[in-house]
């Protein structure tokens, strides 16, 4: 014999499905009309749903942040929201939900507690919970700035941060890794070193030597990924900045060349045909910091190591 269901368990599905229909027919009136629809489009569009039901699936839409009420001239409008916001499908209070749209919307960046605080209106210790109660959740996370040891900032726990919070490739964990930097530059100088030699056997042209012996960022990069000296994923950028303190150094010259329509930065290594004297090698000529430099300040001549070497 076919079971029969109860009336109590007909019920409750007969109004869920009721209350879902409802609620995509308002989501598709909204999408329909981008400038909101008000209570009277809605009536007007549904005359057969009784008010109760319409304000339960209006408020079904409003609580998972698929519609936003908005106030205009033609009083409260419903419109299809269109962020890609995901505040609306994490579980938690209105607090909650709150500091973590303030934190979704500061994206890799993230944003200091203070800002949060003064955004939400939120008290200390109902900032304090929200926050204790996404991290567990691992909605967010905290990231020490790398520019002040007592700063945190707050993001989306998935996302990597920006390199002005974590100082990029050459920080780790706040501090300068000035041996792995130091590493980087005189292996890019060998490869470019290496190519300058073998242009030197060429013998189609000082134009074609030339050619041989420079070397574009991203083929720098390709020589160092495949020495694995690096542990992080190194960007091209981040190759371009150790090849430029080698500019500086005098070691290597940068020209700009257009290949496939795109502006490139070829790199050579340079080995000066006479000697230079003292004054030419004095480091403020090409110091790229030289105007913040004088003898007030973080920059100045008596603590730069340049300088000291120049001068010893
Ligand atoms: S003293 Fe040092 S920091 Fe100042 S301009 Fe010269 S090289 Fe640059």
């Amino acid at each position: 014999m076919a079971a029969v269901a109860s009336k109590s368990d007909q019920g409750p599905a007969k109004i869920k499905v009721e209350a879902n229909e409802l609620a995509e027919r308002i989501l598709a009136l909204c999408a329909e009309i981008p400038q909101g629809v008000n209570d009277k489009v809605l009536q007007a569009s549904m005359p057969e749903v009784d008010p109760k039901s319409r304000a339960l699936a209006i408020n079904h839409l409003l609580t998972n942040g698929k519609i936003d009420l908005l106030q205009s001239e033609r009083g409260l409008l419903y419109k299809a929201r269109t962020s890609t916001s995901q505040v609306g499908t994490i579980k938690g209070d209105a607090e909650e939900k709150l500091v973590y749209k303030i934190i979704e919307e500061a994206q890799n960046k993230g944003t200091w507690i203070r800002d949060i605080r003064i955004k939400s209106n939120l008290v200390q210790t109902q900032l304090n919970k929200a926050l204790k109660s996404l991290k567990s959740k691992k909605l967010i996370k905290d990231v020490k700035c790398v520019n002040s040891t007592r700063k945190i900032v707050y993001m989306l726990y998935h996302l990597e941060p920006d390199s002005s919070v974590t100082g990029g490739a050459w920080y780790s964990d706040q501090d300068f890794e000035s041996e792995f930097v130091e590493i980087l530059n005189q292996q890019c100088y060998r490869y470019l070193y290496q190519k300058l030699e073998k242009s030197r056997e060429c013998t189609s042209g000082p134009l074609m030597a030339k050619n041989i012996s420079q070397a574009s960022s991203k083929e720098v990069l390709q020589y160092i990924s495949e020495l694995g000296i690096s542990k992080i994923q190194l960007r091209p950028e981040d190759i371009e900045a150790i090849l430029d303190t080698l500019i500086f150094d005098g070691k290597v010259e940068k020209t700009l060349a257009l290949a496939e329509g795109e502006e490139t930065r070829l790199y050579r290594a340079v080995e000066s045909l006479i000697p230079v004297t003292g004054l030419m090698r004095m480091p403020c000529g090409g110091c790229p910091v030289i105007k913040e430099c004088s003898d007030v300040g973080s920059v100045n001549p008596i603590k730069c190591s340049y300088m000291k070497e120049w001068l010893s």
